[in-house]
């Protein structure tokens, strides 16, 4: 309990020195065995004095008591007893001398007391330690089981070794088993760039030396420069270091390092044991969490692999409603075909009759021009619905198949602003081909080009020949280009990049199928934000047997998006 400061605090010439002996008293209050010593020493000195008292007062009763007339019975027997002067200063420092034995052997006493009681208090303090680091370790384990996320694991681990080793750093070195290197994952005290640029091939440095023989090492001040063998790997700060490996089963994954810049007092024995038990809780923990990672990733393919199975199912359904679609389609152009024949044929009939009235030969004329685009349509139609290439080998001109795409999908282009640019070389020889797949290629072709440009372009179209004697067709636009990361899976079936409904990733696929069964071949070109071309090659007369090089076989496969459109 704090004393009340009494009148003596206010005079300036007590107040030091009460302070000081307050503070005396608190230090005292704070060490009860100093107290106890203290106030053994006190119960000694006045035993003393009154042993020295005594012995004055015996002295001065046999020396005097007759003179000042003390009554003789007491002065007798004590004169006997004492004898002389001699006698009594005798026995007095026999007296003295057994007090001062006694008083030694006492003092020993405390002294082992004193030992014992600082064994005890050391104990104590150990055992809290441990007690403490005990529960920190039981947390961190719990912590350690329940993190499955790789970087906080890591982190976790390097902050525990750091928490049981007393250490001033440490880092978490894992091996790259393909290139035989250990690098930082996670550390603490260590410089960033230190971090990312330190790469220790198997054997070099002390946690390369560590991977390698699987054993753990303690390094103090003296021996630690000298266990380095090349002078890359020094660290003038470092005075003390323990690495021990993280084993996975019999695999070593790695090195858990800790080290010591500053401390007087370097890492010991027990800091090697507890970061060596430490660090197989920790390589526990790892492989428990790559397990996780491993099954997460299983699981992700597994859900793609299913989401795909199902898109392939969704798309094989919608093939064979667009299939039915096609025959309808086909039937109703066929039966469409006959009566505008008629017409047709009508038409031309009242264009030659001489009776005819100019105004009206007019009107008859833009009958005949719509009705031949009609025609047309229905022709496209009807080829767009036919199926095996096998059975449809004809002879036929890429301009006017080009020709008859174009005019399938002019007026969507027209209002989307694109503007059509075709260089069609006039003589271009016939080759033999399925006409009907050739046009679903270029119409796959066009479509992208025309979505390629939301905003309107140019949609270039041109035909020639290629020095080995094949023919060419070129489709290019300035829309927005393919970015380099996708243009070596744009032919990859399924792959888009469109929105839900508006791509299948199947155009191009079917695309290149169906010119590779024609002995061709298909190419791309693409500045992003400048526009894509696309080079058709295919030869004059496609091979007897059909090659088939795309893993899926998707030739006779029509996409639904482009079909539709
Ligand atoms: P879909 O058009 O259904 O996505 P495709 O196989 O036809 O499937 O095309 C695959 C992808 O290739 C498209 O999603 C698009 O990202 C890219 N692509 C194709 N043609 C072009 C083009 N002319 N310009 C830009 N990107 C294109």
């Amino acid at each position: 309990m704090a004393r009340k400061p009494g009148l003596l605090h206010h005079l300036p010439i007590f107040s030091g020195t009460l302070e000081r002996a307050e503070k005396r008293r608190a230090r005292l209050a704070a060490d009860p065995l100093k107290q106890a010593q203290l106030r053994d020493e006190r119960l000694w000195l006045l035993a003393l004095l009154i042993i020295f008292l005594l012995a004055v007062s015996l002295f001065l009763i046999t020396a005097t008591g007759d003179a000042v007339g003390l009554v003789p019975e007491i002065v007798a027997p004590l004169t006997m007893v004492l004898g002389s002067d001699i006698t009594t200063c005798f026995l007095l420092v026999m007296v003295l001398l057994i007090v001062a034995y006694i008083r030694e052997r006492l003092a020993d006493h405390w002294a082992q007391n004193r030992r014992l009681i600082e064994e005890l208090t050391r104990k104590e303090s150990a055992l809290k330690k441990k007690d403490a680091q005990l529960t920190t370790w039981g947390e961190l384990s719990h912590a350690l089981i329940a993190n499955f996320d790789l970087p906080r694991l890591l982190d976790l681990i390097v902050t525990t070794a750091i928490e049981v080793t007393n250490a001033d750093r440490g880092s978490v070195m894992l091996l790259d088993p393909e290139e035989d290197v250990l690098t930082i994952k996670a550390a603490k005290g260590i410089d960033q760039n230190l971090m990312a640029s330190t790469r220790l091939k198997l054997g070099e440095g002390i946690a390369g030396r560590v991977a390698v023989t699987g054993e753990p090492l303690l390094l103090s001040r003296s021996n630690y420069q000298s266990h380095l063998n090349s002078d890359r790997h020094r660290d003038e700060d470092i005075s003390s270091a323990i690495s021990v490996p993280l084993r996975i089963e019999e695999r070593i994954v790695g090195t858990l390092n800790v080290n010591e810049s500053s401390r007087a007092t370097e890492f010991r024995n027990e800091d090697l044991r507890a970061l060596t038990l430490f660090a197989d809780q920790a390589a526990l923990a790892l492989e428990k969490a790559q397990l996780y990672r491993d099954s997460q990733r299983q699981l992700e393919k597994l859900l793609s692999v299913l989401d795909e199975l199902g898109r392939t199912q969704a798309q094989l359904v919608h093939s064979e409603k667009l299939a039915s679609l096609g025959v309808l389609a086909g039937g109703v152009a066929h039966e469409i075909n006959n009566p505008l024949m008629v017409i047709l044929g009508r038409t031309e009939l009242m264009l030659m009759d001489d009776n005819t009235d100019d105004p009206v030969k007019q009107n008859l004329d833009t009958i005949r021009t719509e009705t031949e685009r009609i025609a047309h349509i229905v022709q496209g139609l009807l080829t767009f619905s036919r199926k095996s290439r096998q059975d449809k080998i004809e002879t036929v001109n890429l301009n006017e198949i080009l020709e008859r795409t174009l005019m399938l999908s002019e007026h969507q282009l027209t209002v989307g602003n694109v503007r059509v640019e075709k260089e069609l070389q006039p003589d271009l020889p016939t080759i033999q081909a399925n006409p009907g797949e050739l046009q679903q290629v270029f119409m796959n072709l066009i479509i992208n080009a025309h979505h390629a440009m939301p905003d309107g372009g140019k949609l270039s179209i041109r035909t020639g020949g290629v020095p080995d004697g094949r023919l060419s067709v070129e489709i290019a636009d300035t829309g927005c280009g393919i970015p380099p990361e996708d243009i070596n899976r744009i032919f990859d079936p399924f792959f888009t990049t469109k929105e839900e409904g508006q791509g299948t990733g199947l155009g191009l696929s079917v695309s290149r199928n169906i010119i590779e069964s024609h002995g061709g071949e298909i190419g791309v070109q693409s500045i992003i934000n400048q526009g894509t071309l696309f080079r058709v090659i295919v030869p004059i007369v496609p091979p007897t047997e059909p090659s088939d090089t795309s893993p899926f076989s998707l030739a006779g496969l029509t996409d639904p998006a482009r079909a539709v459109s």
